[in-house]
């Protein structure tokens, strides 16, 4: 067996000092000592304290890792054990010298010294050592997180048990399996076999993403379901690598395929196929008893096979248009006395809620679930940003983490523009890494009630299993270490280590992971008289190249790109716009990196916010207002600024007297994203920035705007205000929530 990584290895120890460990993720302390334990090709573990499983694990991680024996004995193997009773949950402690000495809390964290162990093994076949070294380890948070959606694409058990492995290697310890949705249903439920016989089935699927137009089908028949054995076989392969596995039914949105199989417990009542197209349907669970004794009805079994304290009910995206209209839904308001829809979901929950207490379990769900008030049992798990797990941890909630800002793996990762479809945002690893499930604004007394984070993978644009590795992997990691570290490392030292042993490992376990990580990287900067596109190859991975053409016309220029490079674009006058495409070519990069952009007269210019962007999209500042890139469709989180205001305000400086001619600014109009052009767009003029008079002349479109001054106008300043609707219309998409407004581009044509 070759291990290319093992020779990087020695360079990075080198480098680093011995300072640092190739462990993933880090552990609190690691002593490198000078000396190493020559292993040739086996290892031998006193295996007086260690489970069946265990064994079982070492045996096969270190026989298909690197072709090592594991040999079973007592008092004279090679690797000894203790059990401490005083210390931290899950701390573990390794003291390598003649011999390796394992100290541990639980199974669980003799499963994690293990892991750790096995990533400090180095050299080859038959002459394996591992380098004397102290490591004492324990994890931060203990919710450390991983979801997977198999009901938009399914996936089968022997690919949820690769996940679960991978996840487990990486110290993970709760699997949120996402098992219904509208689009399939993907558990037996044996009092109710239609929801398999019917609804994990679907006779189309759409194509591209959802928001092109015109939709096209695939019609070929798509689902499938885990029978109750599959599921007791994964929940018992899942514990012997200490993960807990936490089901999720959905309930009472996202439940298009229950009713499909069971169309007598939505309020119309109607017979719906199993949708093949994404987003959020009207049709949900009725509130009346029937459906919510059939739901409970479902968790019974499922509480039978799953033991995790937790079982979730989602909770999320559920649209009130039925309720509205039924008669059996409007009953049960007026016999509890509830004021409005809002509360009758809070009260469909409730049910659950209680139900599950009473079964000695915990319910959590996604953080709408907190609106109407909850059992002191339940816990949230916050997915629109981090406020609903505030929120929730002051009434004294526990709360899982997992804001779409930096948890959800199924964003882009990188601005490259060939990465492949996903359903939109930008969740680059950096961004993966500096995430803190505590918010820096929650009060140190509530900290307790922060269990962890978790990331998700929804899947509806991830059809396959080298997708998912795709899109999981190396971030997955990155989250593990901001779960996991006490303190986490510099980033980069986060980048050797993976370099050092994971890319290596991962290749050996056949994990299709992205290299986004080691792209060279392009950055645009403004400058004085416009903008400057920065691009790096800090890695210096491979020899790579920059060509750039200006117009559709000419030819392509090339330079090839040293370590640090850069190209500058400087602003047109008057109305003059010129379009240039610029390519990198790497041989890592599948295809080339291909990204046009135009220079306008607005390029690079300041601006002042005096509504501020959303954290979640605005990563690139005002630059990414007027930095000559549009957004293209399907859209890219980072090729927008998103705004979660209904007015919004924000003045551009010329940096000098002018003469104004026109303006324009371009919007996205994708409302079942919740993304709504705007319905009235102004500009204003300054000469000060303080006294503003308002041209005439303005014509108005859809989603791009375009001012064409009646009279030129003398100014610095232009303001420019928008106003969108203040609630999302019923029976939209996330009705009742203010619509997101996404600008790309403004342009202000002047001398
Ligand atoms: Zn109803």
């Amino acid at each position: 067996m070759k291990h290319p990584f093992l020779l990087a290895l020695l360079l990075l120890l080198t480098k680093v000092g011995l300072s640092q460990s190739v462990i993933l993720p880090a552990p609190g302390v690691y002593k490198a000592m000078v000396g190493e334990i020559n292993l040739g090709n086996e290892l031998s573990f006193d295996s007086t304290l260690l489970v069946k499983p265990l064994r079982n694990y070492m045996q096969t991680q270190l026989k298909e890792m690197y072709g090592i024996n594991c040999v079973f004995g007592g008092k004279n193997a090679l690797v000894q054990f203790q059990k401490l009773n005083n210390a931290p949950t899950d701390f573990y402690s390794i003291n390598i010298g003649d011999n390796v000495k394992i100290r541990f809390t639980s199974e669980a964290s003799c499963f994690y010294a293990f892991n750790s162990l096995f990533q400090l093994i180095n050299g080859e076949k038959e002459h394996y050592s591992i380098q004397r070294a102290f490591v004492q380890d324990a994890p931060k948070f203990q919710w450390r997180g991983l979801h997977l959606d198999v009901s938009r694409h399914f996936f089968t058990v022997e690919q949820v048990k690769k996940y679960i492995d991978l996840m487990a290697f990486y110290k993970f310890n709760t699997f949120h399996w996402h098992l219904t949705d509208d689009q399939g249903w993907r558990i037996e439920i044996k009092k109710y076999p239609k929801l398999t016989e019917i609804g994990a089935w679907r006779d189309s699927t759409v194509e591209n993403h959802y928001t092109t137009s015109p939709r096209t089908y695939s019609k070929n028949k798509y689902g499938g379901f885990y029978t109750q054995e599959q599921i007791k076989d994964v929940v018992k392969y899942a514990q012997d690598r200490y993960v807990t596995i936490v089901p999720e039914i959905e309930m009472p949105g996202h439940s298009r395929a229950a009713l499909a199989a069971y169309p007598q417990f939505s309020c119309t009542i109607e017979e719906q196929g199993v949708p093949g197209l994404w987003g959020v349907f009207d049709d949900i669970f009725c509130s009346k008893e029937e459906s919510i004794h059939f739901l409970q009805d479902i968790l019974d079994e499922v509480l039978v096979l799953f033991p995790s304290q937790y079982i979730h009910v989602g909770g999320d995206e559920a649209p009130k248009a039925r309720w509205t209209k039924c008669k059996k839904c409007q009953a049960v308001m007026r016999e509890n006395g509830i004021p409005d829809e809002h509360h009758l979901q809070s009260y469909f929950i409730q049910q659950m809620d209680k139900y599950l207490t009473k079964k000695g379990r915990k319910l959590i769900g996604w953080d709408e679930i907190l609106e109407g008030g909850l059992s002191d049992n339940a816990a949230v798990m916050s997915w629109r940003g981090f406020e609903g797990g505030i929120d929730a941890a002051k009434q004294q909630h526990f709360v899982v983490m997992s804001p779409g800002s930096h948890c959800y793996f199924d964003h882009y990762q990188s601005t490259n523009p060939a990465e492949p479809i996903a359903i939109g945002g930008y969740t680059p690893i950096e961004k993966v890494y500096d995430f803190n499930p505590i918010p820096e604004k929650l009060p140190a007394s509530y900290h307790a009630y922060i269990l962890g984070g978790q990331a998700n993978l929804w899947t509806e644009y991830i059809p396959t299993m080298e997708k998912l590795e795709y899109m999981a992997y190396p971030r997955a990691i990155a989250l593990s270490q901001a779960l996991w570290c006490q303190e986490k490392p510099k980033f980069e030292e986060f980048k050797q280590a993976f370099q050092a042993f994971h890319v290596g490992y991962l290749k050996q376990r056949n994990v299709n992971f992205s290299r986004a990580l080691f792209y060279p990287s392009s950055k645009l900067v403004p400058t004085k008289t416009g903008m400057k596109l920065y691009v790096k190859d800090e890695d210096q991975t491979q020899d790579f190249q920059l060509n750039y053409k200006i117009g559709d016309n000419t030819s392509f220029i090339s330079k090839t790109i040293g370590d640090l490079d850069s190209m500058d674009f400087d602003r047109t006058v008057g109305s003059t716009v010129e379009k240039i495409t610029v390519v990198l070519t790497s041989p890592l990069l599948k295809d080339p990196a291909k990204q046009v952009i135009y220079r306008h007269p607005a390029l690079g210019l300041p601006i002042t916010f005096i509504t501020k962007p959303s954290p979640q999209y605005s990563s690139n500042g005002s630059l990414t207002l007027v930095d000559g890139v549009y957004g293209k469709l399907p859209w890219k989180g980072y090729e927008w600024l998103g705004f979660d205001t209904s007015t919004i305000e924000f003045i551009v400086d010329l940096t000098q007297k002018s003469t104004i001619e026109g303006a324009s600014i371009h919007f996205l109009d994708d409302t079942n994203s919740w993304i709504y052009a705007p319905e009235n767009c102004e500009i204003f003029v300054s000469k000060n920035g303080k006294k503003w008079s308002k041209p005439t002349g303005l014509r108005l479109d859809k989603s791009a705007v375009k001012f064409q001054l009646n009279q030129k106008m003398n100014g610095r300043f232009v303001k420019f205000q928008i106003k969108n609707r203040t609630k999302i219309p019923v029976g939209s998409n996330g009705e009742g929530n203010t619509p997101w407004t996404f600008i790309d581009e403004i342009n202000i044509y002047f001398k």
